[in-house]
């Protein structure tokens, strides 16, 4: 065995996966014709890897939704709250997505991915018996291909590290010997299916910070997993971090490999020592399973040669970093993105021809015509890549060089905030909200028709401007202290960006799943990158004209832009985001110029880009930090910077927030209630606050009375004149019908509150 896929996608190269659930999910076909998506799908899947050569080809990476709760009814853990549905598929769907009498399982997002997995309640399950249909299903179609497959599954402590308690509590660890009898049960039923069975175990978690304490756990579990079957070859495999800690605790026990990421974790290299002198097989992850650029195949083989130092050549098997789940499926479909960048990337489909190229390299002395022409053809879209035009801007990078002098924070905020009141004199406990208004089927439509060429620039302009002019005047007339334009002219708060900005491509089939039967198709930004002409100062001064009132400047911050594109990775992450930096800065003293004074920079994915390892937050804190000064320290004192960020969890980020230094922040309050900011008022944060009073996530209107109340809570945590008064988030998911009581309500709550003050 040289060659070895963590996973592969399973949505289909065209989403017919998606397309199949959504039409049973709406009653318009049967689950059989599901079923027969998915039975070609994983046919085709398989016959890919197998056409490249790749000879550890996973099952059971497939999944109907999700692969946690694929463990969940294998292991016969399933929730207790749905076991009266007696049809298997209404239950395993109501437990993914809820239905009339059932909430759905909670979701969260898979280490630091945009997947999402249901979170499994360990406490309260139906504990059956270990059901290996699935598996075994897949097992059999898999070898009638002519696969010799592997089965995927997720590990034990993974999925105890990612599950809960029905008290909301986490990682019920406390169960972990109920947990490992279930799994010893399932992998003595899986090892009954061949003569040799190769499993291979998911253990992410390893790469945390929690793996340092688990060490007895996972020598306990890897050393009873081990036993339960001589006929079982078991690979541990660890992805998006390095995995030190767990590497020494697995090789005492006896798994036939396990699997590193030397993609994200160089440190990795640390321990293949450790592996070799334990006797066992290092599945080597060189190939990026979550970025879309080409490999670099010479500096691929030239990394395993240096692991060939530490351990011998035949116990290196050639893998992916991680599941190729994170990338989308295959560049057959692109046709529109520019020839030369579409030469430097390489989704799921690629990357299995450059793997099985990269082990040629490595394990062979000679090449065939064909595989050395590819080698040539990789070798010349990388010195492309290297020296392109479309990539390597000077004036960029001349303006990254004066850097230095802009990484600094603005005149102190007790300076600014005195003048930013004599300016605004905007009341206590103001009214704003977060930017987007309902994207109704009539703004949708504009904007479709604008794009596909149905109507001109002018008459679209118009259709806005009438979108934008009703909503202005509404806020005004409901009385609202701070407006903004609505975001009718956005489909999205990074592609209406991303579209805008150069060095930023997008594509056409790039889809990767997020959930569910959900995709995203992040921006590729591909080189440097800079703003060419304003984006955002001509809605913004049409909107402003429409009042006296302060117009609120809309913009997404760089490290949002970052954290929610596939980034290049031929310079530092760091890099890119200042680059970015620098365009929304530009954009904030064209917003400023143009009269535009209060700017709000959204990082709604600040938080997501934390690394996993506590060691390397301080690096990420640092660059995105100064990301945000460097693009809000040209704002005036005067001109009043706001940010917003989509979460209820500010403890350990608290300082770094605080750092970033806007002069008003607008939070995610409304679910949690006052616990959150009462992180703010302990740490003396200064700025002003807007915690959301209402979850603009639910359809429900919120009433006068209890927001009146959830106000007057606020101020028990934090004065009024710290305070501002928004929903938690950006209207655009919700309906008018919703939107306009719910914002009357706000408006006359602060103002009865405002009365008895
Ligand atoms: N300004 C954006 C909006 O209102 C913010 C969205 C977000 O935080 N996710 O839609
Ligand atoms: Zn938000």
């Amino acid at each position: 065995m040289k060659t070895f896929v963590t996973g592969f996608p399973r949505i289909g190269e065209q989403r017919e996966l998606k397309f199949a659930l959504e039409r049973f999910w709406k009653g318009e076909q049967p689950f059989s014709e599901v079923e027969k998506v998915a039975t070609e799908l994983k046919q085709r899947h398989w016959n890919y890897q197998k056409e490249a050569n790749i000879d550890a080809v996973s099952i059971n990476d497939f999944s109907l939704y999700d692969t946690t709760l694929d463990t969940m009814v294998a292991l016969g853990l399933e929730p207790k709250s749905h076991q009266d549905i007696t049809d298997k598929t209404a239950r395993y769907f109501a437990i993914a997505r809820g239905d009339d009498q059932h909430r759905a399982l909670e979701m969260t997002k898979w280490f630091n991915t945009n997947y999402h997995y249901i979170v499994p309640v360990l406490d309260e399950t139906t504990d059956k018996e270990v059901d290996i249909t699935k598996i075994k299903a897949e097992y059999i179609a898999a070898k009638a291909e002519g696969i010799t497959p592997k089965v995927n599954l997720i590990g034990p402590l993974t999925f105890i590290a990612n599950a809960k308690k029905s008290n909301g509590e986490d990682a019920p660890f406390e169960l972990f010997e109920d947990i490992l009898a279930k799994y010893k049960a399932l992998l003595a039923q899986i090892a009954t299916l061949d003569e040799k069975i190769l499993i291979q175990i998911d253990e992410p978690v390893l790469v945390t910070d929690k793996a340092a304490e688990l060490g007895l756990l996972i020598k306990k579990a890897y050393s009873e997993l081990t036993s339960v079957a001589t006929n079982v070859e078991l690979f541990v495999i660890t992805y998006f971090d390095h995995a030190k800690e767990a590497t020494k605790a697995l090789c005492t026990t006896d798994v036939a490999g396990i699997g590193l990421d030397f993609v994200y974790a160089k440190e990795n290299k640390e321990v293949v020592k450790i592996i070799a002198d334990a006797g066992k097989k290092l599945i080597a992850g060189v190939i990026d399973g979550r970025n879309i650029w080409i490999s670099d195949i010479d500096a691929k083989v030239a990394l395993l040669e240096e692991l060939a130092q530490d351990i011998d050549k035949e116990n290196i098997i050639v893998s992916t970093s991680c599941s190729l789940l994170h990338v989308p499926f295959t560049l057959k479909y692109e046709e529109k993105l520019d020839t030369e960048v579409k030469s430097w990337l390489a989704y799921s489909v690629e990357k299995l021809d450059e793997l099985n190229l990269t082990a040629k390299c490595f394990f062979s002395d000679a090449l065939s015509i064909e595989e050395q022409k590819a080698l040539d053809a990789n070798r010349a879209a990388n010195q492309s890549r290297r020296t392109s035009s479309k990539i390597h801007d000077e004036a960029v990078q001349a303006r990254i060089k004066e850097l230095e002098s802009l990484k600094v924070k603005r005149v102190p905020y007790e300076t600014r905030i005195v003048k930013q009141h004599e300016k605004f004199n905007y009341p206590e406990l103001a009214t704003t909200t977060i930017g987007s208004f309902p994207q109704t089927p009539e703004v949708r439509k504009a904007r479709r028709a604008f794009k596909n060429g149905e109507i001109d620039e002018e008459s679209y302009i118009e259709q806005m401007k009438t979108f934008t002019k009703a909503c202005v005047l509404w806020q005004d007339e409901i009385g609202l202290d701070v407006l903004v334009h609505g975001e009718f002219e956005r489909n999205d708060m990074v592609e209406y960006f991303g579209e805008q900005l150069s060095g930023v491509a997008f594509s056409q089939n790039g889809w990767v799943q997020s959930y569910g039967s959900r995709c995203v198709k992040p921006p590729l930004i591909y080189g440097d990158v800079s703003r060419p002409e304003p984006m955002t100062v001509f809605w913004s001064s049409y909107a402003q004209s429409l009042t006296d009132k302060p117009m609120k400047g809309m913009l997404t911050g760089a490290v949002t832009i970052l954290n929610w594109s596939f980034v290049r990775d031929d310079q530092p992450r760091s890099e890119t985001c200042y680059q970015i930096s620098l365009g929304i800065r530009d954009e904030i003293d064209d917003l400023q110029n143009a009269g535009i004074e209060m700017i709000q920079v959204d990082e709604a994915a600040f938080k997501e880009g934390y690394p996993l390892r506590a060691s390397k937050r301080p690096a990420y804190e640092e660059f995105a930090v100064k990301s945000f000064w460097i693009s809000t320290n040209v704002a005036k004192e005067t001109t009043q910077i706001h940010t917003h960020m989509c979460y209820s969890e500010f403890n350990d980020i608290i300082r770094t927030i605080e750092e970033m230094d806007a002069d008003v922040i607008s939070i995610e309050t409304a679910r949690s209630g006052n616990v959150l900011l009462k992180v703010f008022a302990r740490t003396g944060y200064l700025q002003e606050i807007g915690p959301g009073v209402y979850d603009i996530h639910s359809p429900r209107v919120p009433s006068t009375e209890e927001m009146v109340a959830q106000i007057k809570e606020l101020m028990e945590v934090l004065p009024a004149k710290q305070l501002w008064i928004n929903p938690d988030c950006g209207l655009k998911t919700r309906g008018w019908a919703e939107v306009k009581p719910s914002l009357e309500n706000m408006v006359k709550a602060v103002k009865e509150v405002r009365a008895q003050l």
